[in-house]
């Protein structure tokens, strides 16, 4: 895999909650992947308050990472940053803080888009060669395949993440944050399915009318959390296992990838393996600490971009919290 010329990437991912600061060589090893999660005090995350925390918290970090990767500022050949999409405040943080260091250092910058991070860390983590991906996390839902350049989006949500479904209603049921695996832990004693909305419009999803009508049931009291939990997460697996597997047929990939951070979720796991096998796919799921969002596949994606002659000049460094996946272009893919 190494070509002549081994590099060493640090990567900041500044989109959301997690401030992450990764650094990969260029063989493909994580040399450090530190994570410093802001925990809001009450409510879901606030954009400020976020990138607050990750300004405060940048240097800890940065110097965490480095001693871990073994690696002087001065070894390093690339500076990689979260670009988009995200929320405004917590990227404009981390391009600030990949900015400074870049000028500092005299290095190369690389803008990388944080969807595509999930699907090459998926890959490197997993060995998945061309898979179709399931990206299932608090910001982002989507379905995507790579081809002639790009990843195509086969299907995505029409509004809310399914991540942000579960937060949610964890939160309104008073569960702790982050409520994905707490619906989880419940979900596992539920035995009745309750009726809840299940929305697939053509090949995309909507989560925010499974979340009210779920909400609705728990102030209602007929049912039990428990059963309430099993009942939400049967709903959102189902709605993604359909679009999953139709896009798998359609693209006749061999390999399903499962990444973000609700790719930790067993019973979603389950069902990924279970259309993966009917369709004679290999199951690739991402490990915990590469689903949820990191530093080293920022850092990761930017060996890839670099290494294919990407560069990010200061000019066109500004952040996009829209960036869509399939608006960026895979030089190092085909
Ligand atoms: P990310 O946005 O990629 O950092 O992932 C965070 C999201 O993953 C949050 O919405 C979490 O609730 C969700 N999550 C984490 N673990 C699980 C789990 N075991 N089951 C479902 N969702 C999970
Ligand atoms: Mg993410």
């Amino acid at each position: 895999m190494e070509a002549i010329d081994p590099i060493v990437c640090l990567g900041i991912e500044a989109t959301a909650d997690n401030l992450g600061i990764g650094i990969a060589a260029s063989d493909g090893t994580i040399l450090a992947n530190e994570t410093s999660t802001h925990i809001p005090e009450k409510g879901g995350i606030h954009p400020r308050e976020a990138a607050r925390h990750h300004s405060d918290e940048i240097g800890e970090t940065l110097t965490i990472a480095l001693q871990k990767a073994k690696v002087e500022a001065r070894e390093l050949d690339v500076i990689a940053f979260s670009q988009g999409p995200g929320l405004g405040p917590c990227l404009r943080t981390g391009a600030t803080a990949a900015r400074a260091l870049a000028a500092y250092l005299g290095l190369p910058l690389v803008g990388v888009n944080h969807c595509v991070a999930h699907i090459e860390i998926g890959c490197l983590a997993t060995g998945a060669d061309d898979p179709l991906t399931l990206y299932v996390s608090g910001g982002n839902t989507i379905v995507s395949g790579y081809e002639a350049g790009r990843y195509r989006i086969f299907g995505e949500t029409l509004d809310i993440a399914v991540g942000n479904c579960l937060d949610s209603f964890a939160r309104e049921a008073g569960l702790p944050y982050p409520g994905g695996p707490a619906v989880e832990k419940l979900a596992l004693e539920g035995r009745s399915l309750i009726p809840l909305p299940y929305i697939v419009k053509g090949m995309d999803l909507s989560f925010s009318g499974l979340l009210t009508a779920a909400v609705q049931e728990l102030h209602a009291g007929r049912w039990s959390l428990e059963d309430l939990c099993f009942s939400l997460q049967e709903a959102a697996y189902a709605m993604l296992g359909e679009v999953t597997e139709r896009a798998l047929a359609h693209t006749g990939k061999e390999e399903l990838l499962l990444t973000g951070g609700v790719a930790a979720n067993r019973r979603l796991r389950s069902v990924v393996q279970f259309i993966a096998e009917e369709h004679g796919a290999q199951p690739k799921f991402v490990p915990i600490q590469y689903g949820t969002d990191n530093g080293a596949m920022i850092a990761w994606t930017g060996v890839l971009a670099y290494r294919s002659g990407v560069r990010t000049p200061i000019e066109s460094s500004y952040i996009d919290s829209r960036w869509r996946l399939d608006e960026v272009e895979v030089p190092w893919r085909g």
